[in-house]
């Protein structure tokens, strides 16, 4: 086996350097920790990012991948398979959706959901100058359509030109929304809770606004879900917390807890827009990745994890809170549940690698000056308790 050094040094000569990593190699997880090669223990509140919900190394989901690994990986989209149909009684039960179409990753299934929104419009008028409102700070993914709609300027300006036809407004002023909105609007895009843009929660008003503008102009609503859902707030997902339905949602990360899967889910009459040949993918909903997802949604609903998120999430906040009031470095506190970021008055960066590489704390940012808490949902107390210990020392050296 070769050195930590050894593993960092190839990798940065043969993998395409986009990221600028952090000096851990990991090795193996197990609950709420992960270990390095050196075999030193990290207790885990990013989950990589948010998508390790039942955390590392469960007995029961690792079983069902097992057992599938042996039967069946895939068949494409061209055969129905098992898995798939379990996977989609299972999330359409907890979504309240019509349908769903299973995709790789979280940037695919804002491609379809953008790709609904665009042939419900098209379905009406035959037209191709439809708009599509999206909102500042926010992130939907890299591809090249949910880059038109993520309102990044560091991410899009080297890239343009990017899809037409996207307006920004301002997340939570509904009069931003409003201003943009005419007739040839086909929908409404934006994440039920920024995550990437540093956890920030959609106001009730701010949401409830946006459903009503939709319906008058029958535009879309398309709520992203992919961070902020799969139970991480206290509901499955977060819309269900204000009650107000999109048309069409996405989901990702945590639906298959390491597995590279996502979803887009409609409603309505946004669930027959499309027809055979409007879309498709090779791999998405095969049968290795809907069997994790399946086992995931099975998991939730037996161990009643939402309820467990709900109870440890307002513990996190009551004992992150006190720890904000006092800190002054800390400028406020955002999130529910089991999102929740910290916003700093100096950039996060440095703190995240101290905690980190100091702490054995892995946690990470969201934009430029805020601590973002994603942890596994399964965390229990005693983990918060050991994670603000680790938080408080670092917060201490940096004040
Ligand atoms: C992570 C994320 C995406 C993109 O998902 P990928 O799987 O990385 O493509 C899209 N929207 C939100 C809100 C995300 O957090």
């Amino acid at each position: 086996m070769r050195s930590k050094q050894e593993y960092m040094e190839k990798a940065e000569e043969l993998i395409y350097k986009t990221y600028n990593r952090f000096p851990v190699v990991f090795d193996h997880g197990d609950g709420v920790f992960l270990y390095d090669t050196d075999g030193k223990e990290y207790l885990d509140f990013a989950a990589g990012i948010a998508v390790m919900g039942l955390g590392y190394h469960d007995k029961e989901f690792d079983d069902a991948l097992k057992s599938q690994v042996e039967k069946l990986l895939h068949t494409s989209n061209l055969f129905y398979n098992v898995p798939a149909v379990e996977a989609g009684e299972l999330i359409l039960k907890a979504s309240d959706m019509d349908k769903v179409f299973f995709t790789n990753s979280g940037t695919e299934a804002i491609e379809g959901a953008l790709k609904i929104a665009r042939r419900y419009a098209y379905n009406k008028d035959k037209s191709h100058d439809h708009e599509i409102i999206a909102m500042n700070h926010s992130f939907h993914g890299r591809s090249l359509g949910a880059l038109s709609v993520t309102g990044n300027d560091h991410y899009q300006e080297p890239f343009k030109p990017l899809i037409p036809g996207i307006r920004f407004a301002e997340y939570n002023d509904l009069d931003s929304v409003k201003a943009l909105m005419n007739d040839r609007t086909c929908a409404v895009i934006m994440e039920t809770i920024q995550g990437e843009g540093g956890i920030y929660p959609a106001t009730e008003e701010f949401l409830k606004g946006v459903r009503k503008l939709c319906d008058e102009h029958d535009a879309l609503l398309i709520l992203d879900e992919i961070q902020c859902g799969m139970g991480r707030t206290g509901t499955m997902f977060a819309w269900q917390k204000y009650g107000v339905k999109p048309d069409v949602m996405t989901a990702a990360k945590a639906l298959g807890n390491g597995v590279p899967i996502g979803a887009f889910l409609a409603h309505g009459k946004a669930a027959t827009a499309m027809s055979p040949g409007d879309h498709g993918t090779t791999y998405g909903g095969n049968p290795f990745v809907t069997a994790a997802a399946a086992k995931v949604l099975e998991l939730f609903e037996k161990r009643k994890i939402v309820d467990h998120v709900k109870e440890v999430g307002d513990y996190l906040w009551e004992q992150t809170e006190a720890l904000s009031q006092k800190y002054k470095i800390i400028t406020a506190h955002r999130g529910l549940g089991l999102i929740q970021g910290l916003e700093l008055s100096v950039p996060a960066a440095p703190l995240v690698k101290d905690a980190l590489l100091n702490e054995r704390l892995v946690i990470i940012s969201a934009g430029a000056n805020v601590i973002r808490f994603v942890p596994p949902l399964i965390i229990s107390r005693e983990h918060v308790d050991a994670m603000l210990i680790k938080l408080e020392t670092v917060l201490k050296k940096h004040s």
